[in-house]
């Protein structure tokens, strides 16, 4: 069966459905092997990465750049600070820029060697994602020599992080791209290396999340950087326990939820984004989205809703881009205004649309509101869409400048934290456009795309011909090895009017059109759609 649907459709709103809590009220039993289970089973789930395939623009083109680039990077450059700390053999060139394990100081202009070996978790989670969407054997092999190479350079005490300047952000990383390239790149060594880092690196974090207002209270006078990200762990900690069952992770991430200074305020309504930073911040609402996914800690959904509304209220630029010079500032004073004249730094662009992406997602899987997905769009096509590709020296897009006096330009140093979010987001991409649900699938994203499925014994293949925004025609067709009810959901955008709105194609002027093997809805905000 074919359809072909026209973007401007507005057919009949399909309600949001609350989450079903699994377990409600008791705490999921604890395993330890295999599967740690989960305590909500969100209404809308993502495909996995390689049932997605992104066609010719430019999605594919920065998941391509992406994935060539980390595939093709020399992988004694990437293992050499973890090497020369456990006084092995380090060959190969040094990274430069903040990679590098000596050249950082107060008097220096630049961040060299600001923070040694920080992205190699995101480059080999990227390797991993991107493992998934290609089946690529020369990726996955690469994989296995990053994991094996890496775990040689890990003592048990991990020396590395002896004098660290922040150890909590980069084991984040690292553990994010352990327990990816277990579970995607299928390497059984990473959840063992992951086990062993995690293990040794407790003796550097402290004994819960630290606010920046805490870690500055605890500060030496002469430490600079006191602002470790101890407040995302939770998210990859949650995480490990899903994939592995083991209860170390589970403890350790309740342990490192910062509900006293950020979850506990948000989630009564209490505004506490002014003056934190921003990109972690976001990131940490992932953290609460796990909370509420592994546990069932209603609290924490209650935190991440609030919180993501308080960003887009008070803290968002209408391209959707957040934070000038990374930072929230206080609202209904004209911040973001005055920050058009003050700075150029306006977006932290790869990482902040990481983040943006990352909480969208999960909080479209959980309330199935697709303003959710406008606002994932809205950062797209406004934002990370225009980031200029990591160059084979680290060159790196990351700021987003909106000053008056803006122009777009590369960031100042080498291999910084937005090209270890590049390759992660371009991967994720495959997650965002279609999601899936018991009662059909959802079309989020208006991409050049297919994605195949099987339900009830058929086999569907559903494809998307676009060139939006560029145009406003969507062509959506669905074939089937055998007819099969299936509902298709099509996100309408809610600065979508109804009256613009209409069917092209073979079947039209119906709320729900129902054939043979398909049935197409339409999917919008329940919340009041004049926000955007
Ligand atoms: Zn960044």
């Amino acid at each position: 069966m074919e359809h072909g649907i026209d973007r401007r459709t507005f057919l009949k709103a399909a309600g949001a459905g609350a989450a079903g809590i699994v377990a409600a009220g008791s705490m999921p039993a604890l395993a330890e092997t295999g599967k740690g289970p989960v305590a909500v089973s969100t209404p809308l789930s993502t495909f996995s990465y390689g049932d997605v395939q992104l066609h010719d623009g430019p999605m594919k083109r920065q998941f391509e750049e992406n994935h060539a680039r980390f595939l093709h990077l020399d992988e004694d450059r990437m293992l050499k600070v973890f090497r020369q700390v456990a006084g092995l053999p380090a060959p190969g060139e040094d990274m430069g820029g903040w990679y590098d394990l000596t050249g950082f100081s107060l008097e220096r202009t630049d961040f060299h060697g600001f923070i040694a070996g920080h992205s190699f978790g995101q480059y080999l989670s990227g390797l991993a994602r991107a493992y998934a969407v290609t089946g690529s054997e020369e990726t996955r092999t690469k994989i296995g020599r990053l994991v094996e190479g890496y775990g040689k350079t890990l003592d048990p005490k991990a020396k590395f992080f002896v004098d660290y300047r922040l150890p909590a952000y980069t084991y984040d990383k690292l553990s994010c791209g352990l327990i990816d390239a277990y579970e995607y790149a299928h390497i059984p060594l990473a959840l063992e290396v992951h086990e062993r880092l995690t293990r040794a690196i407790v003796a550097y974090l402290p004994e819960k999340a630290l606010s920046r207002a805490e870690q500055r209270s605890r500060a030496h006078k002469d430490t600079a950087y006191t602002w470790d990200e101890t407040y995302t762990l939770p998210e990859n900690l949650f995480l490990a326990y899903q994939r592995s069952g083991k209860s170390l992770y589970l403890d350790m991430a309740k342990k490192f939820l910062e509900d006293d200074t950020y979850f506990n305020p948000l989630a009564e309504g209490n505004n506490v984004l002014p003056f934190e930073h921003a990109y972690s911040h976001v990131n940490a609402f992932s953290s609460a989205m796990q909370a509420y996914i592994t546990l069932g800690s209603e609290k924490h959904l209650r935190a991440a809703t609030n919180g993501f509304d308080m960003l887009q209220k008070s803290q968002s630029f209408a391209t959707g881009g957040w934070g000038p010079n990374e930072s929230f500032g206080e609202p209904g004073v004209g911040q973001l205004g005055d920050s058009l004249a003050l700075t150029h730094a306006s977006f932290e662009t790869p990482c902040g649309a990481y983040g943006h992406f990352k909480i969208t997602r999960y909080l479209l899987r959980v309330t199935k509101d697709a303003r959710y997905g406008d606002s994932m769009e809205r950062v797209l096509f406004n934002t990370i869409l225009g980031a200029w590709p990591i160059q084979a020296d680290g060159t790196s897009f990351y700021y987003s400048d909106y000053a008056n006096t803006g122009k777009k330009s590369w960031y100042r140093d080498k291999w910084p934290c937005c090209s270890g979010t590049f390759p992660q987001l371009a991967a994720d991409y495959h997650l965002s456009v279609y999601l899936r649900s018991q009662d059909g699938i959802y079309v989020n994203l208006f991409a050049p795309s297919s994605v195949h499925w099987t339900d009830g014994g058929a086999k569907f293949e559903l494809t998307q011909s676009t060139r939006y925004p560029l145009d406003n025609k969507i062509d959506i067709r669905i074939s089937t090895s055998q007819p099969h009810e299936q509902t298709i959901y099509v996100r309408i955008p809610a600065w979508a009017t109804p009256g613009a709105a209409s069917i092209a194609g073979p079947i039209t002027s119906a709320r729900k059109i129902r054939s043979a093997s398909s049935t197409v809805a339409s999917w919008r905000s329940c919340f009041d759609p004049k926000w955007a």
